[in-house]
């Protein structure tokens, strides 16, 4: 398998060479094909296995070919600031290296929300965030969801184990309900498998044993 039989739009598939990104691994190789058509997944992935790429490549497309201006298509919840963090930086590596300029915004708590209310003034294309500062930020009128595409929340069983339960169902209470959804876990206790039963659409299940 490699990254050329997945579909993925020509200025990708470059800006992957140029990261020295040879092949996909198993949960890039199974998730991206479905994600790019379209489909809501259901990905239990451990830590390590490449989910960054499996969720970004997909979503970076859709935001390319996405509507006109500079409005936020794409959200990624994640449990904590450094992973919001690691994840926005790769996903801006890549964006780097492709047309349109597209800006991927981040926020999490623990820090001044200043600087992120003045960061998100010109608008994004993909915000990555953890829960509670998303929330503040759209309490500050700082971001709205009409043209919200995709939404992929990243190692849900932490997001819930953190506590971050109430605060996921007030964000899902605000987004189109016409989206496709990413959801990546690495365990699926029963609060896992509920919060992917309310949110996923005949999702496709894809899986990188950790062993893989
Ligand atoms: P996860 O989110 O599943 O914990 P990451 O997406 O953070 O995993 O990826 C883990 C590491 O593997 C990162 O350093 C990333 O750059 C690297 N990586 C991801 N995909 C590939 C690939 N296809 N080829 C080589 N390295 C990769
Ligand atoms: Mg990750």
């Amino acid at each position: 398998m490699s990254f050329d039989a997945l579909g993925l739009h020509p200025a990708l598939f470059k800006a992957l060479a140029e990261l020295d990104y040879q092949d996909p691994t198993p949960i890039q190789a199974a998730a991206i094909s479905p994600a790019l058509a379209g489909r809501d997944l259901l990905g239990q992935a451990a830590t390590g296995s490449g989910k960054t790429l499996a969720f970004g490549l997909p979503l970076l497309q859709r935001v390319l070919q996405g509507g006109e201006g500079r409005r936020l298509k794409a959200l990624v919840l994640a449990p904590t600031r450094e992973l919001a963090a690691q994840t926005a930086e790769a996903l801006r590596d890549l964006a780097r290296l492709l047309p349109g300029r597209l800006k991927i915004a981040v926020a999490f708590g623990g820090v001044s929300i200043n600087p992120q209310l003045m960061g998100l003034r010109g608008g994004c294309d993909v915000m990555v965030a953890t829960p509670g500062r998303l929330l503040d930020l759209h309490a500050h009128n700082a971001l709205g969801f009409e043209a919200l595409e995709l939404l992929v929340l990243d190692e849900a069983d932490r997001l819930l184990d953190m506590g971050f339960a109430e605060e996921l169902q007030r964000i899902l209470a605000l987004l189109p309900a016409r989206r496709q959804n990413l959801f990546f876990s690495a365990t699926f206790p029963a609060a896992v498998q509920g919060l992917a039963d309310g949110l996923l659409r005949e999702p496709l299940r894809v899986e990188a044993p950790a062993e893989a």
